[in-house]
């Protein structure tokens, strides 16, 4: 019963009957590495990389950027670690790439890939350091970019990460129009890693800075279940993987559904893991598909919340 119960806080993420979940852990730079080892993450989901050029006037350089990419790489070494490219922007504000004009709507702005397309050496410095960071190291890096709408958006960084020997370039779906043509995305990249924090405000028109808005900025929400839905497909259709790493997957109800929806990875804050872990453990796949069957089909979040909790009896 020990063992059982040590696998189900810090092993390796899968349902009761064996389907393999990765759990990842959203992390901000190499200080957070050691919660994310502590909680047993399998890699890194989603590495935040706007924390190294907050509170300076001038972006890090180039030696910089590379040490804490590094030793984010080197602390995974069977691990995956997916970095995200710079996501700045009016609501996300960095001293040293203002936004070009005035924004009276800074999440519709420009930021993420839109403010990379007007700053791409910003883009080719990143990735130039993302790629001399893994030369040499044995964790598996993938690079994504926040804020992509379209396939065509979706090319330009796939071939930007290519030209810097960056072979897995992948998107965040966080934008619904990305993932409602995520069939046409997909042959651009790799992977898919699901940003349900903003695809949710976007989805339900609800700024996510407003907390007078949390009934309408919540995930459970059927019309971003049926977003995640499509996503996952499009992914699992051409053989990609699709994660979570929105705030979303550390719900643990939550994260049943997701992968019962199809995802095949989650990423959170490490202190989310065990929990999300040991409610995984304790659910099949086929518990999970139903309890996702019943969220989608139910006519607000509440409902969709209370119907998957109801097929998920061992949650805690
Ligand atoms: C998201 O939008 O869900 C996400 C993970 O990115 P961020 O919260 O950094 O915008
Ligand atoms: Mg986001």
């Amino acid at each position: 019963a020990r063992a059982a119960l040590l696998t189900e806080t810090t092993g390796p993420g899968a349902t009761a009957d064996g389907h393999p979940v990765p759990l990842l852990a959203n992390i901000g730079g190499p200080r957070d590495v050691e919660a994310a080892l502590m909680n047993g993450a399998e890699g890194v989901g989603l590495y935040r990389t706007e924390f190294l050029f907050l509170d300076r006037s001038t972006p890090p350089d180039d030696a910089e950027q590379e040490r804490a990419y590094r030793e984010v790489l080197e602390a995974f070494p069977e691990g995956r670690v997916v970095v995200r490219t710079l996501d700045a922007g009016a609501d996300k504000p960095l001293a040293f790439l203002p936004p070009p004009g005035e924004e009276p709507n800074p999440a519709l702005g420009e930021r993420g890939l839109r403010m990379a397309r007007l700053h791409p050496e910003v883009l080719r410095g990143q990735l130039a350091a993302l790629a001399r960071a893994a030369a040499g190291v044995s964790a598996k890096l993938e690079v994504m970019a926040p804020m992509v709408t379209d396939a065509a958006e979706a090319a330009f960084f796939a071939a930007a990460c290519r030209d810097a020997g960056i072979e897995r370039p992948g998107v965040m779906v966080e934008v619904p129009a990305a993932a409602l043509r995520a069939r046409d995305l997909v042959p651009e990249v790799e992977f898919f890693s699901i940003g349900t924090n903003d695809l949710t405000q976007y989805a339900c028109a609800a700024d996510r800075q407003i907390g007078g808005l949390a009934a309408l900025q919540d995930p459970w929400q059927p019309a971003v279940l049926d977003l995640v839905a499509m996503a996952a497909a499009a992914a699992a259709d051409a053989g990609k993987g699709s994660g979570v790493c929105g705030e979303a997957a550390a719900d643990p109800a939550l994260a049943c559904v997701l992968v019962g929806v199809g995802v095949t990875s989650l990423s959170m804050s490490a202190p989310s893991l065990p929990p999300v872990r040991a409610v995984l453990a304790r659910h099949t796949m086929d518990q999970c598909r139903e309890a996702a069957a019943a969220a989608r089909a139910a006519r607000s979040a509440g409902a969709a919340r209370e119907a998957a909790r109801a097929l998920l009896p061992l949650l805690p």
